[in-house]
């Protein structure tokens, strides 16, 4: 005979996968559905199964998302890589949007200027980052103090563990643009900062900074 089939009860997961703030085909012709069905719904749901894995009867356990980055830091290896993964994916789709791109507004603005000089400067600079990360990573534009700066960061390591406050992140692992720009990742990096990007969580990030 068979056992009753158990329903998953996701609130207990300490971990688990966000909605996306969009449908799959909403940064077409940029990112495409077939992007989001691999890299939404098979890397990042595989970094958060494996994560509550991970944690199960550890510390960890229960630990909101930003408290677990920074604590399995320490810790490094497979429970940190899991788990600075959730963290950066959820970033990342929030910090693109359908009608992104254009310029940011206020506060963000002049900070961007004051950093950067411009905002063309900043994107130039981002790109630019994007391209110098070897293999793989993410590229941030982070608050530090006052300041802003880009940051480059490999693998799922995060500026969270260091103090910093993301604004926002480019994901520039291959399986994030392989499927739509092949090995054109300049292309993919600049569609993300003048057709995606969503400077209204920018400047949210930056108001909690
Ligand atoms: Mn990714």
């Amino acid at each position: 005979m068979s056992l009753p089939q158990h329903k998953t009860n996701e609130a207990a997961m300490t971990f688990s996968l966000p909605q996306l703030p969009y449908e799959k085909n909403a940064l077409e012709p940029h990112i495409s559905t077939q992007t989001f069905d691999f890299h939404y719904g098979k890397h990042h749901k595989a970094y958060v199964d494996k994560a509550n894995d991970l944690v199960k009867g550890t510390a960890l356990e229960g630990k909101p998302l930003e408290e677990a980055v920074v604590a399995a830091k320490k810790e490094g290896g497979p429970v940190f890589n899991n788990i600075g993964q959730i963290y950066n994916h959820n970033i990342f789709w929030l910090s693109m949007s359908p009608n992104g791109g254009g310029a940011p507004a206020g506060d963000l603005a002049e900070k961007i200027n004051a950093s950067f000089g411009s905002l063309d400067k900043f994107k130039e600079e981002f790109v630019a980052a994007g391209m110098g990360q070897f293999g793989s990573g993410w590229v941030w534009l982070v608050a530090n103090g006052d300041k802003l700066e880009i940051a480059k960061t490999a693998n799922a390591e995060t500026p969270l563990t260091e103090g910093k406050q993301p604004l926002l992140v480019c994901d520039v692992w291959e399986h994030a643009y392989y499927l739509d720009y092949q090995n054109r990742r300049a292309d993919f990096l600049k569609d993300f900062v003048d057709k995606l990007v969503n400077w209204e969580f920018a400047a949210e990030q930056l108001a909690k900074a």
